[in-house]
């Protein structure tokens, strides 16, 4: 099972979690052990590493992270060329990941599969469908447009009648093990020398005023210390209150989002992750399937319990209309888990603030952070390391942009 199954296991934890702050001062202190923060820690010690890296979880279980409640789906399909170029990055190491995240010979299986994303539009949504795809070809993004005939021809399980184009992007866009990437990233993050302290960070210290001002340290919870070079705030769902510490209004929220594992006695061949045009989403997992949709209203901090009425009141006829045969599909079970929406523009917020130099973000991915991980992290690792962006050029995602009033059109969210 590749989304949360692995909800409540303590990916990654155990010896080191809990160890004392170590005395004198950290090269870099990570707030949040998720995908994010693991992948900052990955990055920075293995590009350097003789670096001090401090990775500070306040539940090293991870029983509400959303990188173990993830449907951890890729997708090239964006409409925006920063957010092609981190989910093919990410498609790269999940290829590689075996060999990179390797252990003392313990090579993770992630598990990852290609049939693509297809994108469903209806007549009056066909011309953004292609102009999406202009984008994407021209960024390299192999994805192909079908007509309906086409559609039918390829998915005969698939209503097709209300429907004007589809966008597959097979070989290129799929899904994978993701509380396995974030274990494996965990542990071979840990094993090139980053340390994991367990601990809530409640407050920083600062050097200097104004916009000189610096991090020199993390508060925790239980007043312990941790002395660092740089901050990294990759506190997931939870990074608007770490963000308000700093005195920085952060626009992240959480969002509830429900995720369904159903059975369907009919096989659909070569089924994809479908995007439908009314919003919902489904993809085989396994024998079984796994769907889900944008709750209306959309409200913050519901509690991580799924809302099984969304199934019945507009999910259910939803996935009828789209494949008759889920006429008789079967709940196994669903689980919840939060996106961390940043409601500014619903992409992530990367690297370097502008009211405190070294104080890095890694966070906001708004439903893409399993896939978009690899590629934020190297990216904020190097700007600590080199002070700007080196391998990928993130700026379109940098943090700055809230001050600039900047926001990153992207038209393919999925809410
Ligand atoms: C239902 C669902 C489906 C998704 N589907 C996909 C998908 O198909 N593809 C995709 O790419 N992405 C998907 N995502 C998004 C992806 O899972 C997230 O973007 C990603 O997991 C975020 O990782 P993170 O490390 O930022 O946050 P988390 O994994 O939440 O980690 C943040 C960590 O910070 C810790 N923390 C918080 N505050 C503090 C503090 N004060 N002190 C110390 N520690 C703290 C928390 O305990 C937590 O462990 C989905 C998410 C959900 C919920």
């Amino acid at each position: 099972m590749s989304g949360g199954a692995g909800v409540g296991t303590a990916a990654g934890a155990g010896a080191g979690a809990g160890a004392d702050v170590q005395d004198g001062k950290v090269d870099v202190a990570i707030i949040g052990a998720g995908i994010a923060g693991a992948a900052v820690a990955y990055w920075l010690t293995r590009l350097d590493p003789s670096l001090s890296v401090t990775l500070v979880e306040r539940d090293t279980g991870f029983a509400q992270a959303s990188s173990q409640r993830s449907a951890s789906s890729i997708r090239q399909q964006f409409s925006s060329p920063a957010n092609i170029r981190m989910s093919q990055f990410g498609l790269a190491f999940l290829r590689e990941a075996a060999d990179r995240l390797e252990v003392e010979g313990d090579r993770p299986e992630l598990g990852l599969r290609t049939p693509g994303y297809l994108y469903l539009a209806t007549p009056p949504q066909a011309d953004a469908l292609r102009a999406q795809n202009v984008v994407q070809r021209a960024h390299d993004a192999p994805i192909e447009l079908l007509a309906p005939e086409a559609l039918a021809t390829r998915f005969p399980w698939l209503e097709t009648d209300d429907l004007a184009l589809g966008a597959l992007g097979a070989g290129a866009e799929g899904w994978f093990d993701g509380p396995a990437l974030h274990a494996a990233m965990l542990r071979r993050a840990r094993a090139q020398g980053a340390r994991l302290v367990r601990g809530e960070v409640a407050g920083f210290d600062f050097d200097g005023t104004g916009d000189a001002r610096r991090v020199s340290a993390l508060r925790l919870a239980d007043g312990r210390r941790i002395a660092c070079g740089h901050a990294v705030i990759a506190a997931g769902a939870w990074s608007r209150p770490v963000a308000a510490h700093a005195g920085i209004a952060l626009p992240v929220h959480a969002r509830r989002r429900t995720v369904f594992v159903f059975s369907c006695p009919e096989p659909l061949n070569d089924c994809p992750l479908v995007i439908d045009p009314t919003g919902f989403w489904f993809r085989p997992e396994g024998r079984a399937f796994i769907g889900g949709t944008t709750p209306e209203p959309d409200e913050d901090d519901l509690p991580l319990e799924p809302n099984l009425e969304e199934f019945d009141e507009t999910l259910w006829a939803a996935f009828a209309h789209r494949v008759p045969a889920f006429e008789a599909l079967r709940i196994e079970r669903a689980w919840a888990g939060y996106y961390e929406m940043n409601l500014w523009d619903h992409n992530a917020l990367l690297g370097a603030h502008p009211s405190v130099a070294n104080l890095q973000f890694a966070t906001g991915f708004s439903g893409h952070g399993m896939q978009q991980a690899p590629a934020a992290g190297l990216g904020v690792a190097e700007c600590i390391l080199h002070g700007g962006w080196r391998t990928l050029d993130l700026s379109d995602l940098s943090v700055a942009r809230l001050a600039e009033g900047r926001r990153v059109l992207e038209a393919n969210v999925i809410g």
